[in-house]
This record gives C-alpha cells, sequence and structure tokens, in this order.
C-alpha cells in the first residue's frame, strides 16, 4: 500500500495541504473535527498512512487500525462523550455512504443516537 495518494483528500489533510481542525494527533493517526457535523461531537480518525477501507486496514496493518480506535476513544474522553456513549462508524463502499477512500473513523456522541442507523 502507498503512503499516500496524491489526489486523496485525507492524505492532504494529513500533509498539512488541505487545513482542517485537528483535534489529537499521533504518530500514526490523525483526528479532526468533521467539515458537516451530524452530532455535537463529530470527529474523523484516520491512520495518515493511505488505506481506502477499514477490511483493507485491517489486513495490511492490524496495530495501525487499533492506533485509529485508540485515539477515537481518547478522544471521547477529552470531549467528555465516554460517560454517555459515543458511536463508532466506520462506513465501507457505496451503500453505505463511504465517500472518501481513505479509511476514518466518525466519532459521533453528545447527543443520544439512533438505531438502526438511516
Ligand atoms: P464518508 O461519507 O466517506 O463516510 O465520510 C466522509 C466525511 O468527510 C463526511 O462526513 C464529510 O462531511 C467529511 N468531509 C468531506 N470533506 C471534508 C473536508 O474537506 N474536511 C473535513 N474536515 N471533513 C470533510
Amino acid at each position: 500500500m502507498e503512503a499516500s495518494t496524491a489526489d486523496c483528500l485525507f492524505c492532504k489533510i494529513v500533509a498539512g495541504e488541505v487545513p482542517a481542525t485537528i483535534v489529537r494527533e499521533t504518530g500514526t493517526a490523525l483526528a479532526f473535527r468533521d467539515i458537516n457535523p451530524q452530532a455535537p461531537t463529530h470527529v474523523l480518525v484516520i491512520p495518515k498512512e493511505h488505506h481506502p477501507t477499514a477490511a483493507e486496514l485491517a489486513a495490511a496493518s492490524p496495530a495501525l487500525l487499533a492506533d485509529v480506535v485508540t485515539l477515537a476513544a481518547e478522544v471521547a474522553a477529552e470531549e467528555g462523550v465516554d460517560g454517555t456513549g459515543y458511536r463508532i462508524v466506520l462506513n465501507t463502499g457505496p451503500h453505505a455512504g463511504q465517500t472518501v477512500f481513505h479509511v476514518h473513523a466518525h466519532l459521533l456522541g453528545g447527543r443520544g443516537l439512533e438505531w438502526p442507523p438511516g
């Protein structure tokens, strides 16, 4: 897997070429606010390395997937939504509405979240 792709929006955010509101960062992962928030807390957590989907990331680098989930949990605690609960969503493919093919975990919290999702 390439470390980044020239036409990938989230690789450009990692590189600082596209601005984003960064919430927290580790050596391997980045958390930034979604530009179109769907909940009081809506943060995207990504591996800095380019992998298109969660399944491809899990196959290539399970530890990096764990880094992403760990960072999401840290952000949830920092945002104060860990007590009430939160959702981590990994949209995969067109039916799930994946629009950016650099894997990203949506961290959603701060309000009651319906189930099943739409
Ligand atoms: P997906 O639909 O692929 O699961 O999620 C992509 C998410 O990226 C959407 O929630 C969308 O609002 C967010 N997004 C798209 N473009 C940008 C951008 O330029 N900056 C930020 N911060 N979020 C973006």
